[in-house]
Parts: C-alpha cells; structure tokens; sequence
C-alpha cells in the first residue's frame, strides 16, 4: 500500500501546503489513456499530465526507446561530451520549427528552458554592446514557470507568484489580447503593447509570450493576427521575441508549432513538456543564427550549463516521441479531437454555471463564473471515473492524442455533469 499518510506529513505536491494539504489519489500504473488507481479504479486522464504524455502512457515504442538507451548509456556530462540522442534530436528540432531557429540549448525542465531564453536575450544585447536593454516586455495573464525569472514575467495576479511581487524585477506588462483566435485583430489591441514599445524600447531586451495559446495564467486563444503584428512590432523596436511553446509545442493547438498558426519566427523558443511524449523531463532552448552570434562575437560564450543537460535518456526519448509523431498522423487525431470538443463540449453553455467555451487543436475548456472548488471537484470527477483537475475558474482538458472517440465523450460528459452539479449547488 502506498503510505498516504507518510506522504502527507512529509511530502509537498505542487502549490500544496504542508498544514492542510489537498488530497492525493495513489496511482499504481498508466497505460494508454487511463491511470490505474491503488484501489482498481480506472480513469480516464484529461490532463496529459500536464501536456505532456501526447501518446498516452506505457508506450511501446517510448518505451523501448528507454530501454534501448539504458543498455548503452543512461547519462553523461555534456562538458567536451557529446552523443547520438543528443546531436539526432538537436537536427530534429532544427528541421521541425521554424526555419531560422538553427541552435539548440537543452535543459532539464521549461523553467529552465525560460531562464535561458531571457538569458539568452540580455547577453545578446550586453554582448554586441548595446547598452541598458535588461527589461522584458510580456502580456497580461501569462505563465512561464517557476523559477525567478520565469515568475518575473508570469502574470502578477493569475500567475500564481502575487506573493513575491514585492522582491520580483519589474518588467513591463501589455494588455492581454481580447481579439480570439480565428477573429482579426484591431489597432486597439495592439495598442498598450506598442505604446510600451514607443517608450521604453531601449531599455526592453525582448517581449516574451505563449504563442496564440495562454496556458496555467488563462486559457485563451488569441488571433494569429495578434502574434503577427508583435512580430513586427519586435522588429520596427529592436527587441527579440522569445516564443514559450512549452505548453504548445508539438501539435497541441493544431499546428506542430503554435507560432505557425502566424507564419512567425521568433528569435527564441522555449519547448518542454511533450518533448519527450511525457517521459522523462528535458527541455531545448532554439535561437536564430543571430541571437548566438551575437552572444558567441568577440570569444563570447554563453553562461549556461547544468549537470543533467542532454541526458541521454531523455533525448533518445524525445527523439523516439517525434518520430511517432511524424509517423502517427498526429495532425488527424488532434483534428477528430478538435471537432467532437467543439460540438459536444458547446453544451456546457447552456448551463447557468458556465461563461464560456472555448476550444483549439486538443485542448477544450470550460470557464465557469465562479472559482472551483478544486478538492471538491477533484472527488467529483474521480467519481466520475475521469481524471480532470480544474484550477480556478478554468475546467480543461488536454487529453493524449490517441484518445478514442467514445473516452473523449467520457471525458466531455463529465464536464457537462460537473457544470450541472456546480448549478444546482
Ligand atoms: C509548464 C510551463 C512552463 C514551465 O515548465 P516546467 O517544466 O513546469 O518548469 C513554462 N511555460 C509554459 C507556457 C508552461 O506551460
């Protein structure tokens, strides 16, 4: 039996207190799209665990990939070290986003993948000698991590870190974009975003944003048109922009890439979660040609190096993981997800708990007027025989890509009966 009561006492969960911690559930296996609780229950899982497991758990091919790996070389020092799984995924990386993302910085988790982008971003101006350009421009409702510098551009009230407000750098903050996917976007959307750039350019090292889908701080879509003009807003002021896909990289929002859905390059992504199909934690830092130029002139080295970097494992893994994804048609099965989510989740409107419906690629999402109860929704969908873990006012799912039709409804009819308890309660 797992000790659930050695882990309460002893162990923190994520944004958990010590004092009165929120239940957990005891998970025993995954396979496919259910995890297997202590107790026999099976559920089936919503939440990717968090974006990541793409093609559902237990995997074949990932797991061979893992054993394979294993036999010859679990991990090395990447210091004057290098190795297949690493140099194979860098070219895959290269060759799958957007075309002048040509160098590859791995680490160990999107945190990390965050705090070397803005590290990339201030070196690259210290270091090609244009002076005072150390501040960061971003949007309202962002998430980027937990970590310093991640937190610094998080947003200050949904991004989860208001506590810190006080001893945070201060960066500048956009209006978020109210103009919704598929819709154009106006001059008045872009406005606050330009305004800041208009003043405080030269003292702005790059705008940093999740690319069409905001994530943990709102889960929203925003017109492609929306990333477009900042784009070109980065450019006119000459400031880099740092595209977070860690949420929606490899195929999520629909495109393998989010910055796609625009035909944008940026001159920074960050990826991380799905990278490896969920397996093992890793994550890859991409720039221009013209971002490690400008870090690497004059005997310039960049000042990043953690221990676990390009571990082995977790690279012949995430290579496995693209390579299923090349293989799988990915774009068909997020296509059916996208399409059942959109007629069937639609009636979660017509309750009075609801204020809207929103759905991209695989991800769907119920906003509800009023904050969860997350313990108690929790239980509710466990009961349900679903694994969905509301946060806020947000109810959403991201299920892994291979979700069968009649799993998918499990799930969406799950929401719709939670919206209808949440009414009548
Ligand atoms: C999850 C996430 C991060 C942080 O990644 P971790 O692996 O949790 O450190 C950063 N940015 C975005 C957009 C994310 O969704």
């Amino acid at each position: 039996m797992i000790d659930l009561d050695y882990d309460k006492q002893h162990i923190w969960h994520p944004y958990t207190s010590m004092d009165e911690p929120l239940p957990v559930y005891p998970v025993t296996r995954a396979d496919g799209v259910r995890l297997t609780l202590e107790n026999g229950t099976e559920l089936i899982d919503g939440m990717a665990s968090w974006w990541s497991a793409i093609h559902g758990y237990n995997h074949p091919d990932l797991n061979q990939a893992v054993t394979d790996q294993l036999s010859s070389m679990s991990h090395v020092m990447f210091g004057g070290i290098t190795h297949a799984p690493a140099v194979e995924l860098a070219r895959k990386l290269v060759d799958s986003t957007p075309q002048d993302l040509q160098k590859v910085f791995f680490s160990d988790s999107g945190s990390v993948a965050v705090e070397v982008a803005i590290k990339m971003a201030l070196q690259y101006w210290i270091n090609t000698g244009v002076k005072g350009k150390h501040k960061l421009l971003t949007i309202r409702y962002g998430y980027h991590g937990d970590t310093f510098a991640a937190m610094s551009v998080c947003d200050p009230v949904t991004g989860m870190h208001d506590i810190f407000s006080g001893i945070l750098p201060h960066h500048f903050f956009a209006e978020a974009p109210q103009c919704r996917f598929n819709e154009s976007c106006s001059a008045d959307d872009i406005a606050d975003m330009q305004s800041l750039l208009e003043q405080h350019h030269e003292s702005i090292a790059a705008v940093i944003l999740e690319p069409i889908v905001q994530g943990a701080g709102r889960m929203f879509f925003y017109s492609a048109d929306y990333l477009s003009a900042i784009r070109n807003l980065c450019d006119e002021f000459n400031v880099l922009l740092i595209a977070d896909e860690i949420a929606t990289g490899f195929g999520r929002s629909g495109k393998l890439f989010a910055c796609e859905h625009a035909g944008i390059c940026p001159d920074i992504l960050c990826l991380g979660k799905a990278l490896t199909g969920g397996y093992m934690t890793l994550a890859a830092t991409l720039c221009t040609g013209k971002v490690s130029e400008g870090i690497s002139r004059d005997k310039g080295v960049f000042m990043h190096g953690p221990t676990f970097m390009a571990n082995p494992l977790a690279c012949s893994t995430a290579l496995a993981s693209i390579t299923l994804l090349e293989q799988e048609n990915w774009q068909g099965k997020v296509t059916t997800i996208e399409k059942l989510l959109n007629t069937e989740l639609a009636a979660c409107r017509d309750s009075a708990s609801v204020a809207d419906v929103r759905v991209l690629g695989a991800i769907g999402v119920v906003e509800m007027k009023e904050a969860v109860n997350m313990a108690a929704a929790q239980a509710f969908f466990v009961e349900n025989g679903v694994w969905i873990r509301p946060f806020g006012k947000l109810v959403y799912i991201m299920p892994p890509y291979i979700i069968e039709p009649e799993d998918l409804r499990l799930l969406i009819e799950a929401i719709i009966k939670f919206t209808k308890w949440v009414a009548n309660s």
